[in-house]
């Protein structure tokens, strides 16, 4: 049953949609997930607006110790040896500041937050956190060694913006690091995890590798594995995963880093 969504296709921009699922959780809103007929891109037809503000209350509470994905991204920003003195990143989306905390000094980091809660709370560690949201012009032009968005295109409504916006603020040879949920995640398959982690109402958009792959070419990037590089004793266990990364199985996100080309 083909259908036409007021959203469109955040992959091609066609609006001729099938049905995956709806969602009904206890905000009285129904979510309709579908994929487009064109691409075969997965995103949520009618997203309330802002949907990380909304979650921003519950995920205050949540634990405040860095993950082992934070590790891995740091591990990979120093195994890369970036140009800058010390390199400049920016993270869109700064959190709670785990990340920013483990690369607060050897690194010039700055934070965009555009919850204010979020943002606060990182101010009050002393982290470089701004309360705005990142776009081309905030950041400057050609002026940034590495930029991090790590598990935030599910949730915007234009992604390719984002990675395009990325660009533009990225000096030639600069690196992009996006971590995003999998649509192909193996866990999808323990109906728990599924119903808790899959389709959820706060993501809107469902990459899958050659998705994410393509978005980052056609945007003038060079899509590389986070393979092995960077690995210590901190994230030593996500080695069986990098491994299978290598061969295309992506078991759980998708973790890519991309070098700015030309
Ligand atoms: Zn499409």
């Amino acid at each position: 049953m083909i259908a036409k969504t007021d959203r469109p296709c955040p992959f091609c921009k066609a609006r001729q949609v099938v049905p995956v699922v709806e969602l009904r959780p206890n905000d009285g809103h129904t979510y309709r997930i579908v994929k487009c007929t064109k691409c075969d891109f997965v995103f949520t037809a009618n997203p309330f607006e802002s949907t990380h503000a909304r979650g921003a209350n519950t995920t205050l509470r949540e634990r405040r110790q860095p993950a082992v994905r934070h590790y891995r991204i740091e591990g990979l920003l120093r195994a890369l040896k970036l140009p800058g003195v010390p390199p400049r990143i920016v993270e869109v989306g700064a959190g709670h500041g785990l990340l920013a905390d483990l690369l607060r000094h050897d690194f010039d980091y700055c934070g965009y937050e555009p919850n204010k809660e979020r943002a606060e709370l990182c101010q009050e560690q002393g982290l470089n956190v701004t309360n705005t949201s990142f776009d081309r012009t905030t950041a400057g032009e050609e002026s940034v060694d590495g930029i991090v968005i790590d598990n935030v295109l599910e949730h915007v409504s234009d992604p390719e913006r984002m990675i395009a916006d990325s660009y533009v603020a990225l000096k030639r040879g600069g690196v992009l690091i996006v971590i995003v949920p999998s649509i192909r995640d193996v866990r999808r398959l323990m109906p728990k995890w599924r119903r808790r982690h899959h389709f959820q109402r706060v993501h809107i958009n469902y990459f899958s590798p050659e998705h994410l792959q393509v978005m980052l070419v056609r945007n003038g990037f060079k899509p590389c594995q986070f393979g092995f590089r960077g690995f210590d004793k901190s994230t030593a266990r996500l080695i069986p995963y990098a491994l299978a990364d290598t061969f295309g199985l992506h078991p759980l996100g998708l973790y890519y880093y991309a070098i700015k080309t030309a």
